[in-house]
C-alpha cells in the first residue's frame, strides 16, 4: 500500500474514533482477545463487533445471575440500555407480579430472573418478552443453566408468529415420548405402570411440563432467527 494512502486511512480512522469518543463519555478499549470495543459511560459495550458485544454483555449479566440462582422464590432484575439497574422485584415461588408502570417501561430493556425449579421459560415469560418488546430476557435455572432470548439487531420481529410457534411446538412425537419417559424413569416413576400414585401423578405432571418447555427451547434454538429473535443457552458456574 502506498504511504500516502496508508497515512490518509490512519488519519481518517483516528478522526472517526475521536468523533465517537467526543459525543459521549465512553471510550474505546482493546479486549484480551485483541478486539476493539467501545464502552459507554456505564462501562457497557455499545459499538464494535456484535458477537464480541454479546459476549461481554453475557459476562456482565452472569455476575448478576449468580446473585439470584437457587433462590426459593422468583426475583426479577431489569437493566436499562446503559446496563444500569432500572428496578428489581421479588416475587413468589411461581412468578413475579409487575405493576402496570413497571411493565410499561420494559421496551428495549434487559430483564433477568430465576426459576426456583428446573424448568425453562414459561408461556408468560415469552408473552411478556414479545408483547412488551424487551430487548433481552434471561432465566437462570437451579443447575446454573441460563436460557437467553433476545431481539436480533437490525431485523424485524414477527411477534405473533413467534409466540404462536412457541406455543404450538409439537410434542405428539416419538422423540418427545422417549424423552419424557426417560426423565420419568430417572425420577423413579415407571411410565408403563398401570396406575400412578397421587404423588407420582403430581410429579409426572411437573415432569411433563418441564419436558414440554425443554422441547420449546430446543425448537427456539433452531428456529428463533426466522422470527427476528435469537435463543441461546449457556452455563454459569
Ligand atoms: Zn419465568
Amino acid at each position: 500500500m502506498d504511504d500516502a494512502v496508508r497515512n490518509y486511512k490512519y488519519r481518517r480512522a483516528t478522526r472517526l474514533r475521536s468523533r465517537y469518543d467526543s459525543d459521549d463519555g465512553g471510550k474505546w478499549v482493546t479486549t484480551k482477545k485483541k478486539h476493539r470495543v467501545h464502552l459507554n459511560e456505564e462501562g457497557m459495550p455499545d459499538k464494535g463487533n456484535p458477537h464480541v458485544i454479546d459476549f461481554i454483555e453475557d459476562k456482565a449479566l452472569d455476575n448478576e445471575l449468580k446473585r439470584i440462582v437457587g433462590l426459593g422464590h422468583e426475583k426479577v432484575l431489569v437493566y436499562d440500555q446503559n446496563g444500569k439497574l432500572a428496578f428489581s422485584k421479588d416475587g413468589e415461588k411461581h412468578g413475579v407480579k409487575l405493576s402496570s408502570e413497571e411493565t410499561k417501561m420494559l421496551k428495549n430493556l434487559t430483564m433477568i430472573h430465576n426459576h426456583p425449579e428446573q424448568v425453562g421459560f414459561s408461556l408468560e415469560d415469552i408473552s411478556l418478552f414479545v408483547n412488551k418488546g424487551l430487548k433481552k430476557l434471561e432465566v437462570v435455572l437451579p443447575d446454573g443453566e441460563v436460557q437467553s432470548i433476545s431481539k436480533l439487531q437490525g431485523e424485524e420481529q414477527n411477534q405473533d408468529g413467534f409466540f404462536k410457534a412457541w406455543f404450538g411446538v409439537d410434542v405428539n412425537t416419538d422423540e418427545f415420548e422417549d424423552y419424557y419417559c426417560a426423565v420419568l424413569r430417572n425420577a423413579g416413576i415407571d411410565p408403563d405402570a398401570y396406575e400412578w400414585t397421587e404423588k407420582e401423578s403430581k410429579e409426572g405432571d411437573r415432569i411433563f411440563e418441564r419436558c414440554v418447555r425443554e422441547f420449546q427451547a430446543r425448537w427456539a434454538e433452531q428456529n428463533a432467527d426466522h422470527y427476528g429473535y435469537r435463543f441461546t443457552r449457556r452455563k454459569i458456574k
